[in-house]
């Protein structure tokens, strides 16, 4: 095993100490942290990334079709506007791009440990945290900040007899681009955000495009704008020009969205009518009314997570296209067989069917004080205090951690929200004010309680099974709005931490 920077922390410029931070993940999350931390004068960092690229979610997405539902000009850092979006909403490499670019403009790729995958951390009695990756490496850190991301684990369906197909298969996020898919018989198992963005790229290019819908989704109708070559070419030669205009499309999406579609899931009132409304008369551009009824959802919509798309119902009405709602029953070697006793012909199986979303930082472990462990603490469900820490695991801070107000969103804004609250922390130590600090669990408890008590408000328990539920049934979101969670985060509110302030805790 090789030690790295194991050196004890030391006293900084002005006599304020330095920390070192280690981060687990190089995506947006992760970047951000390294970015400002790098810009409170915290360079002692470590991000450790198991992928050879930052990106995250967007470096190990390629499907054909991909794009983001969110505007780029707030799906993207406050401090780092970008002249280059292609569109309103742009095609998913222009946010892998984006982060590579932000992530060399500010200097952060040394920092950056590719191809190290963390294994586990302990927790030591000089109040640091001992990380070991997967090749034996240790280092120990004064602060830890997962930065792992929500949807990383791809959700492999139990369908019998899908390992037997003799064709190509494989989950969206784990695209082989060395199968043809040109004039061949392909399927799509999924109807959430990603299989509906593939079916619109896919339709028109396969021979037969078959797309499997266990629940129907409701679509929200999105209209894409070019940026044009001009537009881009001025933002380019003002910086200044650059900013405003970020600073303002920021704003006025940010209004929009949180004012929408935030408050549509949180609470009944007129966004939720409105998003309602929208939807179904989306659905009612289906000519075709044995296909419209088929493609109705049951639920209400923004139940599951909305999907927000262009060109979706018109793909399905293609020549060739096909929407297949009767259940899977098994895959045999030449197709999938429903269970009306159709086999359904293929050359490939696409599988969009999610990912495991509550697994955070795991399967990294954490042993905290006492030996206590993540993988039990977090055996039942994923709880923190207010998204960004865990009880009993001292200066250790989750961005995009449980219940986050992550959904029809740029998680952009709320990450920058978490990573700015564990900067406030960090700049506390290094002031001296303490060695270890970890939220009390009554007052975790006593934030859990409260979001329990305004689920019932809530969209996502009106009948409906998401990725947005847990194991519990109760949703593992945020359910109140986004500035709800930035008011909560704007102060550090000690009287709910143990505060050490000196040796461990
Ligand atoms: P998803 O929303 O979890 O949808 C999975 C789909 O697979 C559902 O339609 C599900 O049906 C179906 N499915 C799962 N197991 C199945 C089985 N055994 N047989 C048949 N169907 C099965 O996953 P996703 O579409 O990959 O999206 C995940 C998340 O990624 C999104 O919610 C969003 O947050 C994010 N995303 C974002 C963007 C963006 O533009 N920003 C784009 C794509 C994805 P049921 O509904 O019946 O379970």
């Amino acid at each position: 095993m090789t030690l790295i920077e194991a050196a004890p922390a030391s006293p900084g410029t002005k006599g304020r100490r330095t920390p070192r931070v280690a981060i687990v993940g190089a995506g947006m999350s992760g970047i951000c942290a390294a970015a400002k931390l790098a810009a409170a004068g915290v360079h002692d960092v470590v991000v450790y990334e198991k992928a050879d690229r930052v990106g995250g979610t967007w470096r190990e997405n390629t499907y054909p079709g991909l794009a983001c539902d969110v505007p780029s000009r707030y799906y993207c850092y406050t401090f780092a506007p970008n002249p280059d979006w292609t569109h309103m909403f742009p095609p998913g490499h222009e946010v892998q791009a984006y982060l590579q670019k932000v992530a060399d403009d500010l200097g952060l790729r040394p920092r950056i440990r590719f191809g190290a995958e963390i294994e586990e951390a302990v927790w030591t009695d000089r109040a640091t945290w001992l990380v070991r990756t997967r090749d034996g490496e240790a280092a120990e850190y004064d602060f830890l900040i997962s930065a792992a991301g929500v949807l990383h684990h791809p959700r492999m369906p139990d369908i019998e007899g899908l390992d037997t197909f003799r064709g190509a298969v494989f989950h969206s996020a784990r695209w082989d681009h060395r199968v043809a898919l040109d004039g061949r018989r392909v399927a799509v198992v999924g109807t959430g955000s990603t299989g509906v963005q593939i079916t619109k790229a896919l339709a028109p290019r396969c021979r037969e495009y078959k797309l499997f819908q266990r629940t129907p989704q409701w679509v929200f109708p999105l209209v894409n704008l070019p940026y044009r070559r001009p537009t881009r070419w001025l933002l380019h030669r003002s910086p200044a020009l650059n900013r405003l205009w970020g600073r303002l499309a920021y704003r006025f999406w940010q209004r929009i969205f949180e004012n929408t579609f935030c408050m549509a899931v949180v609470a009944p009132g007129w966004q939720r009518r409105l998003v309602s409304t929208i939807c179904r008369w989306n659905l009612r551009g289906v000519r075709d009314r044995g296909l419209r009824e088929r493609l109705r959802p049951k639920d209400l919509p923004m139940c599951k997570r909305m999907v927000i798309a262009a060109g979706f119902y018109r793909a399905l009405r293609r020549e060739g296209a096909e929407l297949v709602d009767q259940p899977i029953d098994h895959v045999e070697p030449r197709g999938i067989v429903t269970a009306d006793g159709r086999l359904h012909e293929l050359d490939v199986i696409v599988l969009a069917t999610g990912f495991h979303a509550h697994s955070y930082i795991r399967p990294v472990e954490l042993v905290g004080p006492g030996g206590l462990r993540l993988s039990e603490v977090w055996q039942d469900e994923p709880r923190a205090y207010r998204t960004v820490a865990l009880p009993g695991f001292p200066n250790f801070f989750l961005l995009l951690g449980p219940h986050s107000p992550i959904g029809n969103q740029s998680l952009f804004t709320i990450t920058e929200t978490q990573v700015d609250y564990t900067l406030r922390w960090i700049e506390r130590w290094r002031a001296g004010e303490f060695t270890a600090a970890t939220p009390r669990r009554e007052a975790t408890d006593r934030f859990n309680a409260e979001m329990r008590s305004a689920y019932p408000r809530t969209i996502w328990v009106s009948g409906c099974d998401s990725w947005y539920l847990g194991k519990d049934g109760l949703p593992a979101l945020w359910p109140w709005s986004p500035q709800t969670h930035r008011d909560m985060l704007a102060k550090l509110r000690p009287d709910e931490w143990h505060l050490a302030t000196s040796g461990s805790i």
